[in-house]
């Protein structure tokens, strides 16, 4: 079940929101009196209450907003009890002072905004003890296994417990939180409007993450990256997974790199079923796998783990879906094809870092004469020299024409999107011009491309294919890819930045 935490100034926008989330089937709100500016009118709050509610009012020591006296806050508390509230969240020092009565359910809380203490066992016990229906433990993860010892807590708990880890590191443990038997998992009312660090819109919860359908056999995959708050993968795969009918569930792992390792050491306990990799840690990922396909090894770069029984399989589906992307385009433009090097002949591929890589093996396999120009010339050669290609100086990418122009450095990505790594006088009807970058999918060079009458091949195409051929890997059916390319348009058309 998912609960969705209130927390507004007047009373009038606590009940029309409360109302909204019960006509849109949310059987459990909690009422964050702390957020309540003036006197606080619990009576009002809970009567005629559409669903269920938990009353909380938090101090600034657990992430709260109060600013009146303990004494009013424990008094308000006790109100809330008498007036029948159906759950009251006492924190652990407070909790032996205020008795239980009535038919109100005692949550036993604990926060801990700056770590996930070592002992969860003992602090579990410690809060049970208090006359606890539920206790709650909240705390700040600031290492991956911390997701897996809060998970593992809420497993063997005798009591219902809910257990979850703040922060982005901790996101995970929200999303699995019923997975491990939980009773209900906190979220907020939209996704910008956060009342703990990590905290997942309700909506983001129920319809991407498909919260209340996750059960123990639920498959677990994901994105690992440092940072993923930006990852629109979550968005897309989640939505193949909706439109295919499968058990499983797309995760947003931020791990850093000095805890890369570990994580994947620790895969067995989540488990993790396979991992899509991206920055910084689609090297490393290297020393972790059994088997790895001939992409990989050239690249020597993976974007894609499959964990089995017989070990860790690494795929690299970037170069496959670059290549695909523009073949697409050519054989629209006068049926042309990339293969071997017929319509484009010459490219030149902006960035050396993994994308630049992947798109400049692809058209090497299909004969492209390919040049690549990065702000770091000793990359661009670097790649020159592994790829058998030729290498510019950033400030020299203008000097020769070229079939085919491929953007794969971030300029142009949301925010910075009045950007361009490409000016416009240098572009010509006759080019292929190809932004990998997907957020958002008309950047300022494709406008300004598609205006002179390029071909254009954008970012979504290539992230959609590479997305479906990884699905393809992990789940042994095609991916719905228009179920995929809605999913994100929908995410990349909103002006903010999905969170
Ligand atoms: P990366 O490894 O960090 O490499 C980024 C490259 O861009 C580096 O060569 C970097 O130069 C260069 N760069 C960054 N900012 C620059 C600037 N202001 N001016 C000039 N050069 C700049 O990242 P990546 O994994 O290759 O990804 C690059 C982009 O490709 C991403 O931002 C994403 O938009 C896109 N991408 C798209 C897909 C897709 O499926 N559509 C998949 C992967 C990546 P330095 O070496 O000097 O730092």
């Amino acid at each position: 079940m998912i609960c969705v935490s209130i927390g507004r100034g007047r009373h009038r926008h606590v009940i029309a929101e409360h109302k909204h989330l019960a006509e849109n089937n949310i059987r459990l709100v909690e009422l964050r009196l702390d957020y309540i500016q003036g006197t606080v009118g619990v009576k009002r709050l809970l009567k005629d209450r559409p669903c269920p509610v938990i009353i909380t009012c938090r101090r600034g020591i657990d992430g709260g907003r109060w600013g009146g006296s303990e004494e009013a806050r424990l008094m308000l508390l006790r109100t809330a009890i008498a007036e029948e509230a159906d759950y009251v969240d006492l924190e652990d020092d407070v909790a032996v002072t205020i008795r239980r009565y009535g038919k109100t359910k005692r949550i036993v809380s604990h926060h801990d905004f700056h770590k996930t203490p070592s002992d969860l066992t003992a602090l579990h016990k410690k809060l049970a003890s208090m006359d606890a229906d539920v206790v709650k433990i909240a705390t700040m993860a600031n290492h991956p296994t911390d997701n897996l010892r809060m998970l593992e807590m809420v497993r063997v708990s005798k009591i219902p417990t809910v257990g979850i880890c703040m922060g982005d590191i901790g996101t995970p443990t929200r999303i699995l939180s019923g997975r491990a038997g939980s009773p209900f998992t906190y979220a907020t009312f939209q996704d910008d409007r956060v009342l703990a660090p990590g905290q997942i819109g309700w909506q983001r919860m129920r319809d991407v993450y498909r919260y209340n359908s996750i059960s123990p056999t639920t498959k677990i995959y994901g994105v690992v990256a440092d940072p993923v708050g930006h990852s629109l993968s979550p968005v897309v795969h989640n939505a193949a997974l909706t439109a295919n009918n499968i058990d499983a569930v797309y995760l947003p792992f931020r791990v850093p790199a000095d805890q890369f390792d570990e994580f994947i050491a620790m895969a067995d306990r989540w488990p993790l079923a396979g991992l899509s990799v991206t920055i910084p840690h689609k090297e490393s990922v290297l020393h972790h796998v059994t088997s790895m396909d001939d992409l990989v090894k050239d690249l020597g770069a993976a974007n894609t783990l499959l964990f089995g029984p017989s070990g860790v399989a690494a795929y690299n589906t970037d170069t496959k879906a670059a290549v695909d992307s523009l073949a697409a385009v050519l054989l629209d433009k006068e049926n042309q094809t990339l293969n071997p090097g017929i319509g484009v002949k010459t490219a030149l591929v902006l960035g050396a870092g993994g994308a630049a890589r992947a798109v400049a093996l692809g058209l090497k396999k299909c004969g492209v004469d390919v040049t690549v120009s990065s702000r770091t010339f000793d990359r661009a050669k670097k790649i020159g020299l592994d790829m058998n290609c030729k290498a510019v100086e950033w400030n020299s990418r203008y000097r020769l024409p070229y079939d085919c122009i491929v953007n794969a450095t971030p300029i142009g990505m949301h925010p910075n999107v009045d950007e361009t790594p490409f000016d416009k006088e240098h572009l010509r009807p006759y080019m292929v011009v190809f932004d990998t970058v997907y957020n958002p999918e008309n950047t300022l060079l494709v406008k300004e491309a598609r205006l002179i009458g390029c071909s254009i091949v954008t970012g979504v195409d290539m992230f959609v294919r590479q997305a479906s051929s990884q699905f393809a890997i992990w789940h042994n059916c095609d991916a719905s890819q228009q179920s995929m390319h809605d999913a994100l348009k929908r995410a990349t058309a909103s002006a903010k930045q999905p969170v």
